[in-house]
């Protein structure tokens, strides 16, 4: 039974002509499935429906041919051709009770138009503002044009109308739509009435939504989405003027939708913001209309979401990553379970989904985007498939996983861990600065742990190969993770470097356990380009190190680029006084000293340094997985029927990946075929379907060149 104190989020909120349930809205996400996995697509926000959700959105889907962002993967609405794609997730939503609701998009001069190589058009004539420096450019948009892009606004309207969908967006947030670039300064520097004053900016806005208002009736609601404040100094948006602009406009959606731009600030990491990191910004937005308003801050405190509401700031708890951690958080809610639910920790591995165009993954969901590929579901696992126990030995996030997925499967489950606290890696990086909600990964897994009575935990047991024999288990996990290389080995050198027996030479795991770099001036070399290099080089610089932090890549943990965090990152660096060094390598450690060469040129550099920071790669810590092979003799007299190493011990990664491959070890560690190795896809996908449409004739298609 839910908490009374909750009952005010699962009230009815009206949206226009539709209701929504509760307050609980998933907004428009992007998810690296889109247009191609259409199937996997609906299945997942089908689950989203299915967890409580009462607005369950689709990431932006391009409204026209002229208007694609590949090589990102969205979704399509060009022609009547994409309705059935886009029905297939509208039905999903609907079988379990939500409202669908769609965010159409004209990406006008964000769009590159890769695919469709149409030239881009937006309010002015600027650089596309794609992710990278590509030379092209938009064109300026005449009246012909935007009388153009009204029909074909109004055009997608419809078709998402047919397709199902109840809630039918005016996209017009993140800097990354037409309509924001109209509304903002910063790029629309047009002298008619569309540009200049902020009632001309507006303008299309109003229109565009004035026509998808009349075309959809009392059939479907129309929400603006907006953004506050893009957080410029460049002559953007600021909430000032946004707040004149949405007074302007004040009553005429049917919900305000509000955002910050551009995406990176709308979607900090933890490491960058804390939950609710956009309330002071949305704060006073519902004094300027009637209408309801939805606002996000990665919310997974209940009271919180409770005093938002009570307060006035809100009336539709927003959430794309908290629902995709946990699809079934307001279920949980609702039927009295907190404890079962699985916070998001805001690392944004969700989002790198989007940037690498593949399916998203989550490291808290390792479920998320497998649930038509691969049958899996959050909340809902088969009955074991065998008989016999499992040994599962190390509990960081893989064999959490495995443990936890394999007990609710009926599994008899013995977890054995080294340490006198379950967590493995997370435990240690959620003590460096920034990272302290990563922790969350381990408290959920334990919570679920604890509630299962055919696990049981063994805390301060390392095991060898002789008690792992002793135990007799059928089935073996071992997930006992990696430790960092003091060799230099990584992506730059794939053999060790020189480094001084003398030399103060630490690696993370070094750090983590405690141990302070020698001196005062120290030097970290990352060479691994995620999070760790940035995080110790911060971490040495709050201790007063005189601390340079070298990369051979263009900046600082590169690979955060696809986390949205890289900028952060760079800035928090050279606020806290430390040197970047970019395009460089460390070549050698001596004592007192590292040497250096540029990428380019080889051109060496030899930087006084006390101490040297390693962060380049890891070693799977395999030791007791080999020991059981080299002893695969005994196996049949100790019970033993299989052996599997899974996660970093395997091959060292995130901890998404770790996540995942702990659960993918408990959903198939009995099912047939599935092992490493089969010759068979183990996953569903959609294959393009052939297009069977007939040629035309020679004669018409040559354009009179028969002879007659
Ligand atoms: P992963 O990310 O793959 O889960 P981690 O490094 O986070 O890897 O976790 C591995 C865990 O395994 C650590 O908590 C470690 O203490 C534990 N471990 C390593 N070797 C053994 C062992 N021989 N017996 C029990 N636990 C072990
Ligand atoms: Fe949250 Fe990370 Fe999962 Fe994204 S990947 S939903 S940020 S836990």
């Amino acid at each position: 039974m839910r908490d009374r104190r909750y009952d005010i989020l699962f009230e009815r909120v009206a949206l226009g002509p539709v209701s929504a349930r509760n307050r609980f809205y998933q907004v428009p996400h992007c998810n690296g499935l889109g247009y191609r996995d259409p199937s996997a697509l609906a299945a997942m926000r089908g689950v989203k429906a299915e967890g409580g959700w009462a607005v369950v959105c689709t990431e932006q889907a391009e409204i026209h041919y002229s208007s694609d962002i590949t090589p990102f993967i969205e979704l399509r609405l060009w022609d009547d051709r994409d309705i059935p794609a886009l029905a297939r997730m509208a039905d999903a939503v609907h079988e379990h009770g939500a409202l669908a609701g769609i965010e159409l998009a004209y990406n006008g001069m964000n769009g590159p138009n890769h695919y469709g190589r149409e030239v881009p058009m937006g309010p002015a004539a600027l650089p596309v503002a794609t992710f990278s420096h590509e030379p092209l450019q938009a064109r300026r948009m005449d009246k012909a044009d935007i009388a153009n892009l009204r029909r074909w606004h109004l055009a997608a309207v419809r078709r998402a109308r047919t397709a199902g969908f109840d809630v039918i967006y005016v996209y017009a947030a993140h800097s990354l739509s037409f309509l924001s670039h109209f509304l903002s300064r910063r790029f629309n520097d047009r002298t008619d009435e569309y540009g200049g004053s902020i009632e001309n900016r507006v303008r299309l806005l109003r229109e565009v939504t004035e026509d998808a208002r009349n075309a959809v009736g009392a059939s479907c609601a129309v929400p603006i989405r907006i953004s506050i404040d893009d957080l410029t100094n460049e002559g953007g948006l600021n909430r000032a003027e946004v707040e004149d602009m949405i007074g302007s406009m004040a009553d005429l959606p049917d919900l305000w939708d509000v955002t910050l731009a551009g995406w990176e600030n709308d979607s900090r990491t933890s490491r960058f913001a804390e939950e609710g990191h956009e309330e002071e910004f949305v704060r006073g937005i519902k004094r300027l209309t009637r209408k309801p308003v939805v606002g996000v801050g990665r919310y997974t405190s209940v009271d919180r979401m409770v005093s938002l509401v009570r307060g006035g700031v809100l009336d539709l708890i927003g959430a794309a990553r908290p629902s995709i951690a946990d699809p079934f958080l307001p279920r949980k809610i609702e039927e009295g379970r907190i404890e079962d639910i699985r916070e998001c920790i805001g690392c944004n591995i969700c989002v790198a989904g989007d940037f690498t165009q593949s399916p998203l993954r989550c490291t808290q969901n390792p479920t998320m985007a497998e649930e038509w590929r691969r049958g899996w579901h959050p909340e809902r696992v088969k009955p074991k498939g065998s008989d016999g126990a499992v040994l599962v030995v190390g509990g960081g996030p893989a064999g959490l996983e495995a443990a936890q997925v394999l007990g609710k499967r009926g599994y008899p489950v013995t977890l054995a861990e080294a340490r006198r606290e379950l967590g493995g890696r997370v435990l240690d990086e959620s003590r460096l600065p920034g990272l302290a909600a990563w922790i969350r990964v381990r408290d959920y897994r334990r919570g679920q742990l604890e509630r299962l009575p055919n696990v049981q935990v063994f805390l301060d047991n390392r095991l060898n190969a002789e008690d792992v024999l002793g135990l007799g288990m059928p089935k073996i996990v071992i997930a006992t993770g990696s430790r960092w290389r003091r060799d230099g080995v990584g992506r730059y050198h794939t053999r060790p470097i020189a480094i001084d027996r003398e030399a103060c030479v630490l690696t993370p795991d070094d750090l983590m356990a405690g141990l302070l770099p020698d001196g005062g001036r120290v030097v970290v070399w990352d060479d691994d380009h995620y999070y760790m290099g940035g995080v110790l080089a911060e971490l040495c610089a709050a201790r007063g190190y005189d601390t340079r932090y070298i990369t051979p890549a263009s900046e600082a943990s590169t690979w955060t680029r696809a986390t949205l965090e890289q900028h952060f990152i760079q800035a928090r660096l050279l606020r806290k006084g430390v040197q970047i060094h970019a395009f460089r390598a460390v070549t050698e450690v001596q004592r007192g000293a590292v040497v250096t060469a540029c990428v380019f040129t080889g051109a060496s550099e030899t930087l006084a340094a006390d101490a040297v920071v390693l962060v380049t790669a890891r070693l799977p810590e395999d030791r007791l997985a080999h020991e059981l092979e080299r002893q695969r003799s005994a196996w049949a007299g100790a019970g033993i029927e299989s052996l599997a190493v899974i996660g970093d011990a395997l091959a060292p990664a995130t901890i998404a990946h770790a996540t995942y491959a702990g659960r993918r070890y408990a959903e198939e560690c009995d099912a047939a075929g599935a092992a490493a190795g089969a010759d068979a896809v183990p996953f569903r996908r959609e294959i393009t379907e052939l297009s069977d449409l007939p040629k035309p004739p020679l004669s018409e298609h040559s354009g009179g060149l028969s002879s007659g």
